[in-house]
């Protein structure tokens, strides 16, 4: 297996240490040091938490770097040559050379970084391709699906059913939708997360970005990728087999499951995250996604199947929407429009990073009118 010798201490990189999922990374080194060495960590800004982690972890100075605003200095650490597990928990795009850079260099690319995924497709497919790295999903709903998998052989895979809590507004209507508030957005269900998640959830853009991520990662076509909404979020993901067998994947909303599984994999951690307590869950329920609703996810679709630069453009214009409405500029029935508009405008082929930045930077540009013209006329 790439990058990974089974029995051996495992070296680690951790990139978006002082975030959500770094820290949780972190916590599962921490009870597992028998297992696990932490070889660099890069953070955002705080620069404090750090450095703390550096003393706590034994990281050599020259390891441990704040890269705000810098992804080649995120590219490097991703290259460290005694690594063997590259955990990429940076937010946005900026991960994207990190990730390109631990599959060339022959890595585990333990993904939680999916704009990276999203955006760069078709250059994280090239940099795969190789065959020297591999990518070990973190998002919740792609390692149930990768656990799932296990389940039988890739060509009786007929489908991936990912599932969607449905967020807060699960069940409104387009008038009701229309009047929600930020702070109404921003109180999801099940999931503690970042606002920007949070909102995505809420669109069901979250669900939609992850269809990408699903057939980026597991290579499905389009029409073998559905949603499922299932609010009480215990079941992650599900892979139906050409009998008709769905295997389900289910535990508690917890993520220091999925980032274990990803560090460790094949091997499962021998410490119990989010196990189901069956004396509390009652039940578990299914619906169909509410599309005219909830627009956003049908764009997603139709941005997967466009392919070339159109993920990237459609993640940008979201990225642009979502901190206009966080910022009381526009609705959050407006979000979907923005969106529209950007990949309405056209969108390309991608063969290289360059190719995925100039989508970005586009698809923000065109987003930033958009949002404009809609804040003007308000
Ligand atoms: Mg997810």
């Amino acid at each position: 297996m790439a990058g990974v010798n089974a029995g051996d201490v495992r070296k680690v990189v951790v990139l978006g240490s002082t975030g959500s999922v770094g820290t949780q990374a972190l916590e599962v080194v921490r009870n597992h040091r028998d297992r696990y060495e932490v070889v660099a960590l890069a953070a955002g800004r705080n620069a404090e938490l750090l450095e703390a982690q550096r003393v706590e972890f034994g990281v050599a100075v020259e390891y441990a770097r704040t890269c705000a605003g810098d992804p080649d200095a995120l590219a490097e650490l991703a290259a460290h040559p005694d690594a063997d597990v590259v955990l990429n928990a940076v937010v946005g795009f900026a991960g994207l050379p990190a990730t390109i850079a631990a599959l060339v260099n022959g890595k585990r690319l333990a993904l939680a970084n999916k704009e990276s995924l999203i955006a760069g497709g078709p250059v994280v497919a090239a940099a795969r391709a190789l065959g020297a790295g591999e990518i070990v999903p973190v998002d919740s709903e792609h390692s149930a699906l990768y656990q799932a998998l296990r389940a039988g052989a890739p060509n009786e895979v007929r489908r991936l059913i990912l599932t969607a809590s449905g967020g807060p507004f699960r069940g409104y209507s387009r008038e009701e939708l229309a009047l929600v508030t930020v702070a109404d957005a921003l109180k999801h269900p099940t999931w503690n997360m970042g606002a920007k998640i949070t909102i995505d959830s809420s669109t069901l853009m979250n669900k939609g970005l992850e269809v990408i991520e699903a057939h980026e990662l597991f290579g499905l076509d389009y029409d073998r990728v559905d949603v499922v909404v299932h609010p009480q979020s215990v079941i992650h993901g599900m892979v139906e087999f050409t009998d008709g067998a769905t295997i389900a994947q289910l535990s508690m909303p917890d993520m220091r499951l999925p980032i274990g599984l990803a560090l460790g994999a094949p091997a499962r951690l021998d410490e119990a995250f989010g196990p189901i307590d069956w004396t509390s869950l009652s039940q578990l329920t299914f619906e169909l996604p509410d599309v005219d609703a909830f627009p956003c996810l049908q764009l997603a679709y139709d941005a997967g199947r466009t392919g070339g630069s159109a993920p990237a453009v459609l993640s940008g214009a979201n990225e642009v929407a979502v901190a206009a409405f966080l910022e009381g500029r526009i609705p959050w029935t407006a979000i979907a429009g923005v969106v529209a508009d950007a990949l309405a405008a056209g969108t390309g082929n991608v063969r290289e990073v360059a190719d995925v930045l100039e989508a970005d930077r586009v698809a923000r540009e065109r987003a930033t009118i958009a949002v404009d013209r809609l804040s003007e006329a308000a």
